[in-house]
């Protein structure tokens, strides 16, 4: 059994956090949210009533915030000075790469062993456990990153050093992005040509075209296996969550001085979608507005 401090009990952390409970670790839950930490007390989790307390002689901290300050606060005020420099710390949020390699910077000079690891996978796989895991850290120290994270994990990949877990993850949701509105396309003009929606997807996944958009999240109702287009674009990655993470792959291009002019414009047309106030429905609805029934989603 290990002890393991989980700070943000969110949409994500709560079923991740009740899966570390399910197989038998101490977690010591903090969230600023009292419903939040409710959740997790009541499914086998012990309510913290600060990250400091939830940190104090914790074997391994998880974070699983928002966002890049939320990570690089919680750290500086909270965890690097209590914590002690025999935890664990790792980072399952979503941030940009600058605060992912700044945070292991100050964590490791404090004397921590320190990973980000940020998830693929919705709420689903949250609450299932089966999320896949991209992780930056030292040589040294991945194994034991692996094994605090195996319970809630179908997959721990050890993507390099500190922030390869952030650019892992950043390029593979941009190249997410960009796949799911050329199959967008490609369903709204198919429509157009007179294809039959379900005769194009068995040729399409059995064709050069086929990409995870097309055979596992197909963004057309009826059609392939089930997906939020069969529940009105409901649930699902919403648009916005879509947006967050094509801003950070721009943002590190342009520091890298990458060309990404395919990530542009999809990042311009998540905007787009956002802006009209699709911001919380999953991001394939973006074909609705191709197909001129934008104003069937409710
Ligand atoms: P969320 O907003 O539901 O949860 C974040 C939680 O953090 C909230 O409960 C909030 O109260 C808490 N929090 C914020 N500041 C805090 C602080 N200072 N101390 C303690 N708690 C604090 O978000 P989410 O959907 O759980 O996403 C979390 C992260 O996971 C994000 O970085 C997101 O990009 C990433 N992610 C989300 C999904 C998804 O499908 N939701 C998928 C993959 C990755």
């Amino acid at each position: 059994m290990t002890r393991i401090a989980f700070i943000g009990l969110g949409n994500m952390g709560g079923g991740m956090a009740a899966n570390q409970a399910k197989a038998g670790h101490e977690v010591v839950a903090f969230d600023l949210s009292k419903a939040a930490l409710d959740r997790a007390a009541a499914s086998g989790c012990r309510a913290a009533a600060s990250v400091a307390e939830a940190v104090k002689d914790a074997e391994a901290v998880v974070t699983m915030l928002p966002a890049g300050p939320h990570v690089r606060q919680v750290y500086a005020e909270h965890i690097l000075p209590n914590a002690p420099k025999t935890a664990l710390l790792i980072d399952c949020s979503t941030i940009d790469v600058d605060s992912a390699r700044a945070v292991a910077a100050e964590a490791k000079a404090a004397g921590f062993r320190v990973a980000d690891a940020p998830v693929s996978g919705g709420v689903m796989a949250a609450d299932a456990g089966t999320l896949a895991f991209m992780v930056g850290c030292e040589d040294a120290d991945f194994a034991a990153v692996e094994a605090v994270l195996t319970p809630m994990a179908r997959a721990v990949i050890h993507a390099g050093a500190a922030g390869a877990g952030q650019a892992a993850k950043i390029c593979n949701n941009m190249l997410l992005g960009v796949s799911m509105l050329g199959t967008c396309e490609a369903f709204a003009l198919a429509e157009k040509l007179g294809l039959a929606a379900d005769r194009f997807f068995e040729i399409a996944s059995k064709s050069s075209g086929q990409c995870w958009s097309v055979t596992t999240y197909c963004p057309v109702p009826g059609v392939g296996p089930q997906t939020p287009a069969d529940k009105g674009y409901a649930g699902g990655f919403a648009t916005a969550m879509m947006l967050k993470d094509l801003k950070l792959a721009q943002d590190a291009a342009a520091k890298a001085g990458a060309s990404t002019p395919m990530g542009a414009q999809a990042e311009a047309l998540y905007a787009m979608f956002d802006g009209l106030g699709y911001g919380g429905k999953d991001f394939s609805a973006f074909i609705q507005m191709l197909r001129g029934k934008i104003a069937e989603l409710a």
